[in-house]
């Protein structure tokens, strides 16, 4: 017996909580670009799972990367090495052009990862009183959704009603770095920035501004920590987003592609006088760096280099903006994002993006609004000239 798409609503209303409100389509069957539901309906995937899928839906050497290590083990402690581990943490230094690794699972564990991190250097290295160390972060950032994550979030929905909040955050406003200037402390270990903010609504600063902050953080001894979860691997069109401005982080924080679109991979990426502040047993996660993530995640590495996805994203990205220029619609306001990273930012006074959203997955385009008032347009690197045709049309025709 198959239950109908309605019995199966009705199970998901029952039985799952509410933390999600799903748009009523079950996907059955991904292929590159495409899903298919489970009435074989066909959906252009322009959400790829915030990032995750940059190389697309089971591309096939990560299918075969996970079958060759299924076939071996999969899941050692940290308390064992494994060579897929002593090799993946290696050749991620290299892509990043970093010196050390810890590898985590989610990306709001990697945050975690981070913010301690940068806790402990401010006491260990740079004398900071105890219980006195500061990071200062965003107003609209998203890092994940821990505790201590939400604590310093700036919408009130991830945040009311999980107090007590964790204290020693700071915000400010993004893209102004005077701000930053002014909100340095002799206390403050480091400042943790999105390079284009995702969820905040595809949020691009001001040019300069990434280099102006590192200058400031570098001035004083702060560390730059980027969280380039969603913004990394190439998704805006070079390798980092930080690389847009040659701004080289302290610290990179890394996830969603780096499992290739099969496993949580996570990352947090320094240099070794900053990671060397971590000791034995000073942290760990039961499956980070397994020999399956990492067997995954090398050939992940290893895809975005021999696909030179940085140029995909880069030229098909420009094609897709210029397309999306052409749509004449008294809904748009302004396209903005870089790569293929796009929001549509639409009028005031028009539907919410989450209703267009709707007509979207109607016309079998998934995405996402970011905020209220903006779509969000992220298909997979991997994503053709004639996918991005077809998109344009049916997305024109929703917003006239
Ligand atoms: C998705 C995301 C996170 C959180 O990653 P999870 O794997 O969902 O925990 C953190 N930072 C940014 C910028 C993200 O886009």
């Amino acid at each position: 017996m198959r239950y109908s798409d309605e019995e199966l609503l009705g199970f998901a209303d029952t039985y799952l909580a509410h933390n999600y409100s799903p748009f009523p389509v079950f996907i059955e069957r991904g292929d590159g670009c495409w899903v298919w539901d489970r009435n074989s309906k066909k959906y252009l995937d322009m959400l790829s799972c915030y990032s995750a899928l940059n190389f697309g839906h089971l591309h096939p050497r990560i299918v075969l990367a996970v079958l060759e290590q299924l076939c071996r083990v999969t899941t050692v402690p940290g308390c064992l090495l494994t060579e897929e581990k002593t090799l993946f943490i290696k050749e991620l230094t290299e892509f990043c052009g970093m010196e050390m690794v810890l590898p985590m699972n989610t990306g709001a564990e990697a945050v975690e990862t981070a913010l301690k991190m940068a806790r402990k250097w401010g006491y260990v290295k740079k004398n900071i009183p105890e219980n006195e160390a500061e990071i200062i972060v965003l107003k609209d950032n998203f890092h994940g959704r821990t505790i201590t994550i939400v604590s310093f979030s700036t919408e009130s929905q991830y945040k009311d009603n999980f107090g007590p909040h964790t204290p020693g955050f700071k915000v400010i406003p993004f893209g102004d770095a005077q701000a930053l200037r002014d909100a340095i402390t002799p206390n403050t270990c480091a400042f943790l920035v999105e390079p284009i903010q995702g969820e905040g609504g595809i949020n691009v600063p001001p040019d300069g501004y990434l280099k102006e902050c590192l200058n400031i953080c570098r001035e004083n001894n702060v560390l730059f920590m980027a969280d380039e979860i969603q913004t990394g691997f190439s998704r805006t069109g070079d390798r980092f987003a930080c690389d847009y401005e040659d701004v080289k982080p302290d610290v990179y924080i890394l996830g969603k592609a780096l499992g290739g679109g099969v496993m949580p991979v996570s990352a947090v990426v320094s240099s070794r006088e900053i990671m060397g502040v971590y000791n034995p047993g000073d942290h760990g996660s039961t499956f980070a760096g397994s020999p399956l993530a990492c067997h995954v995640g090398r050939e992940a590495l290893r895809i975005h280099n021999d696909e030179q996805l940085s140029r995909k994203a880069y030229f098909m990205g420009a094609y897709f903006t210029n397309k999306l220029k052409g749509i004449k619609s008294p809904h748009l306001l302004k396209i903005r994002g870089r790569g293929l990273l796009i929001g549509l930012e639409l009028t005031p006074g028009s539907p919410s993006a989450h209703s267009f959203c709707e007509k979207l997955i109607d016309e079998g385009i998934l995405c996402k609004e970011a905020r209220t008032d903006v779509i969000r347009l992220s298909p997979p690197l991997t994503i053709t000239s004639e996918d991005i045709y077809w998109a344009t049309d049916k997305i024109e025709k929703v917003l006239s």
